[in-house]
């Protein structure tokens, strides 16, 4: 799953037939056939779907809000701007960071793309971000992983997505992790793991395609495999897939192939989003949380402090605020974000509209709210913190994270009812964010509502895909004291829905 050089896709046992290679002139050429043997795309999300459930459940997963909005939002420009990005099956995408230090991203079945806190970390521009994005939608559209994967039947996917994560976890980091993977097998599996050197190659002409048509320095893509090739040289400890780098002859040869490609194209200069800088603050200071590793974080920091662009000082005084409010020392944190903020106050006479798209001025307005909203505050912030949230949701309406920061203000300020409103139209618009029915659970325990409480919980079991613990919840909620009649025949209209769709899936599989 190593950067470019060996993206992981599953692929144990069932090898796809090669692919046949067409010219690189075709625009997004589409090398997969749905009709030849494929993983069905509707196969392909579920597995897809279910292995996010256990990394969504892993203390390595970041789920940190800032993080995924831009990381979605980033990911999905660069899928609109090249026609054909979405493939054949019209994939949906979502994007997502883990906690490890490597230099990896990868794709995984069903258009989740994953890339490690220290890839985020390590790119120097937005432009070598998009290079490594792109390369993994190319994947996607492409669809590589559902060729290797093959036909396989609905029994089998919930064993290939352990073994994905078994091989997710070994790559990732240590002998320790291997251990755990089933023995010898172990090593097997991850040879299999690989992509084909054709998919390589088609992801890099594909992704290059995506970030050109995206606005980006398609030379961030060379810049960022030099960085690999120089990074498997300096250390003799990394990860498993990266190891390989240096040896692989295929590498040289890529770099080759996009130099060639980039000579075709005018340069084009690019100006980085602020956002990009303080999303990879807050990454430095979530990837390792010991001592050693916050120490680390404000040393880089301190030294990104001397940097000449002002992007990069804000960035660094950013992290500082936010390493501060992780230890607890509000006041710093307060201090250092002011500073942020004054680093990038647009200056006399220079033209400058309000709040961009990834001028970090939402990111800046959510750090405050988390400041105000930290342990140890007197009330009084509290109440500013509610008049502040709501500028914040006026001001960045589009923000998810403003929304749910919005939410958490209302719930901890002791505003029940506001709260329960503005979640239940929050979950009318978005129909797919389980956390607003968590919140609105939250909210709804606090009132002591015990049936609406049960009776959200569902809702968010619902959208993670765990229909029986959906369906649990419903009972709880029919048997809790305070169900109303109306509850009631809700709670069973919901139910007698579940289990149709229940029986409907188990149909499905017999069926496969
Ligand atoms: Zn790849």
């Amino acid at each position: 799953m190593t950067v470019l050089a060996l993206c992981t896709a599953a692929a144990f046992a069932v090898a796809a037939p090669a692919a046949p290679q067409k010219p690189d002139s075709t625009y997004l050429p589409t090398l997969g056939d749905t009709a030849r043997g494929d993983l069905s795309p509707v196969v392909e999300r579920k597995l897809g779907e279910e292995i996010m459930r256990d990394i969504r459940r892993d203390r390595d997963y970041l789920d940190d809000e800032p993080i995924l909005e831009y990381l979605n939002n980033f990911g999905n420009a660069l899928v609109s701007a090249a026609p054909g990005a979405r493939g054949e099956t019209n994939s949906d995408f979502y994007f997502f960071a883990v906690r490890d230090a490597a230099l990896n991203a990868f794709a995984l079945p069903g258009g989740f793309i994953g890339a490690h806190s220290g890839l985020i970390i390590a790119a120097q521009t937005e432009s070598e971000l998009a290079g490594v994005m792109s390369h993994e939608i190319g994947h996607v559209s492409q669809r590589h992983i559902a060729r290797m994967l093959g036909q396989q039947k609905q029994d089998v996917l919930l064993p290939l997505a352990s073994m994905i994560l078994a091989a997710l976890a070994a790559k990732a980091s240590s002998d320790a992790a291997m251990g755990v993977l089933m023995g010898g097998q172990g090593l097997a599996i991850q040879r299999q793991l690989n992509f084909s050197r054709d998919a390589e190659r088609e992801a890099d002409r594909v992704g290059f395609q995506i970030m050109g048509a995206g606005g980006y320095d398609t030379t961030g893509m060379v810049a960022f495999f030099r960085r690999l090739q120089s990074a498997s040289k300096l250390y003799g400890e990394l990860p498993v897939g990266l190891s390989s780098l240096s040896s692989h002859p295929l590498t040289q040869e890529r770099i080759v192939d996009m130099q060639a490609r980039i000579r075709e194209l005018p340069r084009k200069q690019r100006v980085d989003s602020l956002d990009f800088h303080l999303v990879r603050a807050r990454v430095r200071v979530l990837q390792d949380p010991s001592e050693q590793g916050r120490r680390e974080a404000r040393t880089a920091f301190e030294t990104q402090l001397k940097d000449a662009h002002r992007q990069q000082q804000a960035g660094a005084q950013y992290g500082l605020a936010y390493l501060a409010l992780k230890q607890g020392d509000l006041a710093g944190a307060q201090g250092w974000l002011d500073k942020a903020r004054a680093t990038m106050k647009p200056r006399e006479g220079v033209f400058t509209t309000t709040s961009n798209v990834g001028d970090g001025a939402s990111m800046f307005a959510g750090l405050a709210l988390e400041i105000k909203m930290a342990s140890g505050q007197p009330p009084a912030v509290l109440q500013q913190a509610v008049a502040e949230a709501e500028q914040a949701r006026q001001r960045f309406p589009l923000s998810r994270a403003i929304a749910h920061q919005y939410a958490e203000v209302l719930i901890a300020s002791g505003k029940l009812d506001d709260a329960a409103r503005f979640l239940r139209d929050q979950a009318q618009q978005y129909r797919e964010e389980p956390k607003l029915h968590d919140m609105l659970a939250k909210t709804y325990a606090k009132q002591g509502k015990i049936a609406l409480q049960h009776m959200a919980l569902a809702e968010s079991y619902v959208l993670a895909g765990a229909l029986p613990a959906a369906v649990d919840q419903l009972n709880l909620a029919r048997k809790a004291s305070d169900v109303s009649f109306y509850d009631q025949s809700v709670i069973d209209a919901r139910e007698r829905e579940l289990q149709a769709r229940q029986k409907a899936e188990k149909e499905e599989e017999k069926e496969r």
